[in-house]
Parts: structure tokens; C-alpha cells; sequence
């Protein structure tokens, strides 16, 4: 009856269940939730502002191909991502950049640090705070220190409940320095948002009548994997299936639990027309909260209230939060090994996603690998 089953109906599902459904094959595309978007998810509020229900997701992309394949199913609304973080008691512009240098020294010493940055590196480049930290020249040692502290030392403590040292550097290199005058948070070629949110978006791809949508249901309701075989309603079930969710839980969690960092949403209602100077402000050294997201300043909408959301990172504990981020430590990397090692004993399942992959994907990385997947099995 299904050529395919899919568990989870986030980008990485909905972006394989289009194109499978497309190619003529027959989906059974299996959503624990109450709905599809994954943590995409949008909705409007009682204040009529279109809220992320799982934090802030902003689009953006280099690759030409991920957009062009979105916009099959949206229209596009511009918008050039744009946060601040508290610094010293000030919000100032991230990713730290010359106009950052300017908000927080005195004009002659920023003028000397901008010297010293221009000197060692391309105007334009982006350098990750570790990479900074290894220069020996005296002014760059200072400015190292000076952005380590201020912005990733204590947000990177709260928020993966580690040091950074711990943590891989390329989480901290997301939020890179950059040599120039730009305060645009991604610089990406392609940025925008779904003009009527993520939600619409999947629910335009998933309108197929290829595609039967079970939202609801854990797919341990429905299926399960006795040796290396896939049984569907207690029946062998042939054909592949497509698994996004978490590792662990697709093998009873036989090698123990996948660690995962979660965070508490925490949104409010504000009786004032604004609440902050840009859409997304850090808190690095003061709160328990992460950051603040104001939703109206990504989605723009006349309303004499506003809506935010406030962030409070949390260690995760399976069936009491959601698993938003992998860890990066090596224990986790060697626990997650064990499940991919399992994982490849079954011919017929393909983990793809942030979840199933343990990677921490962007929207458009999930889309790109979704979009490649989709062509390797379809070869
Ligand atoms: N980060 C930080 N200070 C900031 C912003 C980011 O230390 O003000 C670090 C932190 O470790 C964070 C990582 O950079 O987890 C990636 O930040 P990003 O904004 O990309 O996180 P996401 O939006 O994916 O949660």
C-alpha cells in the first residue's frame, strides 16, 4: 500500500515526502505531534503576531538551489536578520564587527583595534573567536578576551551548560567576528521569511495525494523492527523507511539515552507597541535566559501589543522537554556513533535531520540534505 514511510513531519520529512509523493510513490508520513513543521512551527498569537512556538527560526541560504526549491511552496517576505547583545549593560550589534568596536571602547582605542584587525585579516572575513584567541599581537589578545568574556564565555555556559572548551568550535563559529561594518546577522545571499510562516509552507508541500499525513501518533503505535526487518501494522513492510526523529528511540534506546540540550520557551504578552531595539537581543552575562526574541520586528504586523520570547536553556529529560540542539562533547559524538553503527546493519532506513543525524543543521543545510538524499534514492 506504501512505497515509503516517514517518520516526522519536519523540513527534513516534509522536504522527502514531497519529492518522493512527486516522483509517484505512495508516503506514510508519521507526525508525533499535533502538527506538521517540526520545530518550524509558526502560529498566530492572541496579540495576531505570528509566533515560532520553538524558538526563533530565521531563513537564509547561499544556495541557490535550496531557494529556488522553497519558493515552490512560498512567497517570500525580505528580511535582513538583525541582534543585539547586552553588553556592559548596552545592546550593541552581533556578529561583533567594527560598529560593535565603536559601541563599546572609546573612539581612539576602537580605531586601534580596527587598525589591528585590518592588518591581519581580509576586510570582509569572518574570524571564529578561538581562531582570534591564537594570535600573539598584544591588541588582538585584547580584543579576543575582551568579545570571549563579553559575549560567548557565560552565553555558552547557560546555554549548553558547559565551557566552551568542551564544546566543538564550531558552535561558537556561527557566531563568528567580522572584519567590516556590517550588522546583518547571517550575510547569507538568500535571506527571508515565509511571508505566511514555516507552518503554510510545509502544509503547500505536503498538500499531495501521495502523501497520507498521521499526525498524533508515536510511530511506535504502528511500527516496529524486529531483526533487521521493518514490520508495518504487523506486517513486513518492503519498502524504505525514512526516519528523522531520534536515534536512540528507533532502537528502544538499547545503547542507553542520546544526550540532547533542550531549552524552556517562555513567552509574554507586552501591553506596549515595542519592546526592544532589535528582533533578537543576547543576554550573555545577566538572567538565566539566553536571549529575547520579539516576533513582530520578524514578522511585521500592526498591533498595539507585543509578543517575546524569553529563553531559558535546560538539560533534557526524554518526555518532559524537546530535544532542540545535539551535544558536542565526545561522549556524546561516541554515543551517537554506537546508534549510526546499528543504523547501518539496516539496508532500508536512512536517518536524515538534525535529530537523526545528530547535526546541527540550519533549515537550508536540512533542505539541501533532505534534497540530495532524495536524489541518491532516487537514482
Ligand atoms: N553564542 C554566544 N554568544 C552569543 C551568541 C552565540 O556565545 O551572543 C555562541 C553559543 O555557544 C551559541 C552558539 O554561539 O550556542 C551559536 O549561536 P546561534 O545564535 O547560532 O544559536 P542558535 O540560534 O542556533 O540557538
Amino acid at each position: 500500500m506504501f512505497d515509503i514511510i516517514i517518520i516526522g513531519a519536519g523540513m527534513a520529512g516534509a522536504v522527502l515526502a514531497e519529492r518522493f509523493a512527486k516522483s509517484g510513490k505512495k508516503i506514510l508520513l508519521i507526525e508525533r505531534r499535533q502538527h506538521v513543521a517540526g520545530n518550524c512551527y509558526d502560529e498566530v498569537d492572541a496579540n495576531g503576531i505570528l509566533i515560532h512556538k520553538y524558538g526563533p527560526h530565521l531563513f537564509h541560504t547561499d544556495d541557490a538551489q535550496v531557494w529556488e526549491y522553497l519558493s515552490r511552496f512560498t512567497e517570500w517576505q525580505l528580511y535582513f536578520h538583525r541582534v543585539k547583545a547586552i553588553v556592559d549593560g548596552k545592546p550593541v550589534p552581533l556578529p561583533f564587527n567594527f560598529n560593535t568596536l565603536r559601541e563599546v571602547f572609546p573612539t581612539s582605542l576602537a580605531d586601534k583595534l580596527e587598525a589591528a584587525l585590518l592588518k591581519n585579516f581580509e576586510y570582509g572575513k569572518k574570524v571564529p573567536i578561538l581562531e582570534l584567541k591564537k594570535f600573539a599581537d598584544s591588541d588582538l589578545q585584547f580584543l579576543a578576551d575582551f568579545v570571549y568574556e563579553k559575549i560567548f564565555l557565560h552565553y555558552s555556559e547557560k546555554q549548553w551548560g558547559l565551557s566552551p572548551d568542551k564544546i566543538s568550535g564550531a558552535v561558537t563559529a556561527r557566531v563568528p567576528v567580522l572584519i567590516g561594518r556590517n550588522d546583518n546577522y547571517f550575510g547569507d545571499k538568500f535571506q527571508a521569511m515565509p511571508r505566511l510562516g514555516y507552518t503554510k509552507l510545509v502544509k503547500n508541500m505536503l498538500n499531495h495525494k501521495n502523501i497520507k499525513l498521521l499526525l498524533n501518533t508515536d510511530f511506535r503505535e504502528v511500527m516496529n523492527l524486529r531483526g533487521e526487518e521493518i514490520f508495518l501494522f504487523d506486517k513486513k513492510f518492503d519498502g524504505r523507511l525514512i526516519y528523522t526523529g531520534q536515534l536512540d528511540e528507533l532502537f528502544d534506546k538499547k545503547f542507553g539515552e542520546l544526550p540532547y540540550r533542550s531549552i524552556k520557551m517562555k513567552f509574554e504578552k507586552i501591553d506596549a507597541e515595542n519592546f526592544q531595539s532589535a528582533p533578537v537581543v543576547n543576554y550573555p552575562n545577566n538572567y538565566a535566559f539566553t536571549r529575547i526574541t520579539e516576533f513582530k520586528q520578524i514578522h511585521p504586523v500592526k498591533s498595539s501589543r507585543t509578543t517575546i520570547l524569553k529563553e531559558y536553556p535546560q538539560e533534557y529529560v526524554a518526555g518532559k522537554n524537546e530535544p532542540y540542539y545535539p551535544l558536542f562533547t565526545d561522549a556524546a559524538r561516541a554515543a551517537y556513533e554506537k546508534y549510526s553503527a546499528e543504523l547501518a546493519r539496516f539496508k532500508n532506513i536512512t536517518a536524515v535531520g538534525r535529530l537523526a543525524e545528530y547535526r546541527y543543521y540550519d533549515i537550508d543545510d536540512v533542505v539541501k540534505r533532505a534534497l540530495k538524499i532524495f536524489g541518491e534514492l532516487n537514482a
